[in-house]
């Protein structure tokens, strides 16, 4: 089994080769307040016997005390964005005013908190390969770190007795599994009215093994071509002043992005994989034409997660889903991070 190196980026270079720049934070020691929806679990799980890079273009939690505090979860949506604050906001091109995460830990930082296992219905058809006995251990292994039973206050409680009169039945009692009736679901927040998140999980990772780069944004992924065909083979990012460095993967190490439903497409598109009228009318270079991507992702990667048609490519994050969890679904994407990294593991030491 081969130890040394390569990249994951943007979330994740897996076994990589990097030099820390200057203008770039690294954490070799996540014992602070960290966090991440997708990639953090599955970096972590990496670490236990690779070197991992994770890139993110935000700050740490603990640089914006808000976003720990429950009561403050409403204020940080309504931050105006600075550019480096930790809600980006943006407009979707049908005109819907929307945010998303720039802070490590992703999305689960700046969220409303609930957490609530898929639809039975998602494992069948979500079109990615699962078996069911490690579904379920990788969901444990994320609940383990970042769930909490939640104060039910007295409008919810009237709430779910309405539902409950209104025929919304049976009564699931405290529940993460997302099924028929009423329930009340897990939290990220707790009892302290203090925020938890995927960034956590960085704390379980091998100090040796996993580096946390902030203030990284990817630009794009650099590719080699060889007779054996195209394969990623590391990443160029920017630092907070503007530097561009790369990272590269060694050996049988691969390229990983976890940069979100919007975050990944752009970077694959940035990179030249695409629709090839699409690229050429922005003057991007095709590397690899891809109709799909931007529009359904799902077709853009195989049952475990590749980009099709590129080697040392894989993209971890809720642009690959193909249907909804049916629920909220961030618990899906922590249990997917881990779920991957578990096999990731398991293919290399075969
Ligand atoms: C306001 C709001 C409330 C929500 N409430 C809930 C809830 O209560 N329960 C629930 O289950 N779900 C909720 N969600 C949804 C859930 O948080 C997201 O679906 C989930 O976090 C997405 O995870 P992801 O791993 O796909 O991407 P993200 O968590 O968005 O992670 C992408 C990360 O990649 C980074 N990134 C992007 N591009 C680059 C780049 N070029 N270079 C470096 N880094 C980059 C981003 O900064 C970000 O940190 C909510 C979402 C929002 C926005």
């Amino acid at each position: 089994m081969e130890k040394s190196t390569t990249a994951a980026i943007l979330l994740l270079l897996y076994f990589f080769e990097f030099c820390p720049q200057p203008g770039v934070s690294s954490f070799a020691n996540p014992s602070d307040d960290l966090g991440g929806t997708a990639g953090c679990p599955l970096v972590t799980t990496l670490s236990a016997n690779y070197s991992v890079l994770l890139l993110e273009r935000g700050n740490i939690p603990s640089a914006y005390p808000n976003v720990l505090r429950q009561n403050e979860t409403l204020a940080n949506f309504m931050q105006e964005d600075g550019g480096k604050t930790p809600v980006q906001r943006f407009t979707s091109e049908d005109g819907v005013a929307n945010v998303r995460g720039r802070i490590l830990g992703w999305s689960s930082m700046i969220n409303i908190g609930i957490f609530s296992r898929a639809d039975s219905e998602f494992y069948d058809k979500s079109g990615i390969k699962l078996d069911m006995n490690l579904v379920n251990n990788s969901y444990e292994w994320v609940e383990n770190t970042v769930i909490f039973r939640p104060n039910v206050t007295r409008w919810q409680s009237v709430v779910k007795d309405a539902m409950l009169e209104a025929g919304v039945r049976p009564d699931n009692g405290l529940t993460l599994d997302h099924i028929l009736g009423s329930k009340v679901t897990g939290t990220l927040l707790d009892n302290r009215g203090k925020r938890h998140g995927a960034v956590e999980h960085l704390n379980k990772g091998h100090p040796k093994n996993l580096r946390v780069a902030i203030h990284a944004t990817v630009e794009r992924i650099i590719f080699s071509f060889k007779a054996s065909g195209l394969s990623a083979k590391g990443i160029i990012y920017s630092d907070s002043n503007g530097r561009s460095h790369r990272a590269l993967i060694r050996g049988k190490g691969e390229v990983i992005l976890s940069a979100g439903a919007i975050g990944s497409p752009q970077l694959l598109l940035l990179s030249g994989v695409g629709p090839k009228s699409y690229l050429s009318s922005r003057k991007i270079p095709v590397v690899h034409p891809q109709p799909y991507v931007g529009q359904f992702m799902r077709d853009v990667v195989d049952e475990d997660l590749r980009v099709m048609g590129i080697k040392a490519l894989r993209v971890v994050d809720g642009s690959v889903f193909n249907l909804s969890p049916g629920t909220n679904p961030q618990a899906t994407l922590m249990m997917l991070g881990r779920y991957v990294g578990v096999q990731m593991l398991e293919e290399r030491s075969e």
